[in-house]
C-alpha cells in the first residue's frame, strides 16, 4: 500500500481547479490530470467530424475512435486528440459552448471516467473536474469543492483567454458561458455537478492563489500524515 493519496478537486466553472490541482500535484511530485480537458478534447471530435452526439448510435460508433492522450511540450502538459496536439484549440469559445452538452451524454462519460480510473489506480495523483469526488474517486482522501462569485470568475477567464492571445471575446459572452454551463452541469442527469459529503468547500473570492494553495497543501499534508499512520497502525 501507498501513502501517497488521491486529491480530487470540482467545482464550478472557471473557478481556478486547474491551477491549484496543477500546483498541489507539482509540490507532491504527483500526476495531474485535468478530467475537462478530456470533454473538451471529445467534443472537438464530434464537432470536427460533424457528427451528432445526440444520436445513441452516432455515438456509439464514434466513441471507440477517440483516444486522448496527455503529454509535455515545453514543460507544459498538452491534450493530444488521436496523435494531435489540441490544446489551444479545446480552449476555444467554440469548445465551451458546446462541452456541456457532449458531456451529459452517458456513454461519453462511462468511457471518460473509465480512463480517468485507470490514471488514477496507483493513487499520487491530483484531478480536477466535476464529478472526481462524487463518482470517479469516491474514496479519494482529499476532496476539494471550490466556488467564487461570478464576476471573479469571469474575470479571470477574460484574462487567461487573453492571455492565450484570444481578444475576440467580450465580457458577456464569457460570463454567460460559465452560468450556463453551471446550470447544464449542475440538472444533468448523469453524475451532476454537486458537493460530495465529505469535501472541503474553498470559496475563493477573495483568496489569492498563494492563500489558496497553502491552505490546500496543509490539508493534503494533513490526509498523507493520517495515512501513513494508518499504514503503520496495519503494517
Ligand atoms: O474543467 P472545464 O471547465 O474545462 O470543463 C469543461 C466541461 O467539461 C464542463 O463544463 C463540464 O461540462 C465537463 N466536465 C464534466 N465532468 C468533469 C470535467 C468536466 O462533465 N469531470
Amino acid at each position: 500500500m501507498t501513502a501517497k493519496i488521491t486529491i480530487a478537486i470540482d467545482g464550478y466553472a472557471a473557478c481556478g481547479k486547474s491551477t491549484l490541482a496543477k500546483a498541489l500535484a507539482k509540490e507532491l511530485g504527483y500526476i495531474y490530470v485535468d478530467s475537462g480537458a478530456m470533454y473538451r478534447a471529445t467534443t472537438l471530435y464530434f464537432l470536427n467530424n460533424q457528427l451528432s452526439w445526440d444520436d445513441a448510435e452516432t455515438v456509439r460508433q464514434a466513441l471507440p475512435n477517440i483516444h486522448i492522450e496527455f503529454a509535455k511540450v515545453g514543460g507544459k502538459t498538452h491534450t493530444f486528440l488521436n496523435g494531435q496536439d489540441v490544446e489551444e484549440e479545446i480552449r476555444t469559445m467554440r469548445i465551451s459552448n458546446q462541452v456541456s452538452y457532449v458531456s451529459a451524454v452517458s456513454a461519453v462519460r462511462k468511457m471518460l471516467v473509465r480512463r480517468q480510473q485507470e490514471m488514477g489506480a496507483m493513487k499520487g495523483l491530483a484531478m480536477d473536474g466535476r464529478d472526481i469526488g462524487t463518482v470517479v474517486f469516491k474514496d479519494a482522501e482529499l476532496k476539494l469543492f471550490m466556488t467564487a462569485s461570478i464576476e471573479a470568475r469571469t474575470q479571470r477567464r477574460l484574462e487567461e483567454l487573453q492571455a492565450k492571445g484570444i481578444f475576440e471575446v467580450d465580457i458577456t459572452e464569457v460570463e454567460r458561458n460559465l452560468l450556463e454551463r453551471d446550470r447544464i452541469d449542475s440538472s444533468r442527469d448523469d453524475s451532476p455537478l454537486t458537493q460530495a459529503k465529505d469535501a472541503v468547500i474553498i470559496d475563493n473570492t477573495n483568496l489569492s492563489p498563494e492563500e489558496q494553495f497553502n491552505m490546500a497543501l496543509e490539508l493534503a499534508r494533513t490526509r498523507i500524515a493520517a495515512k501513513i499512520k494508518r499504514l503503520e497502525l496495519i503494517g
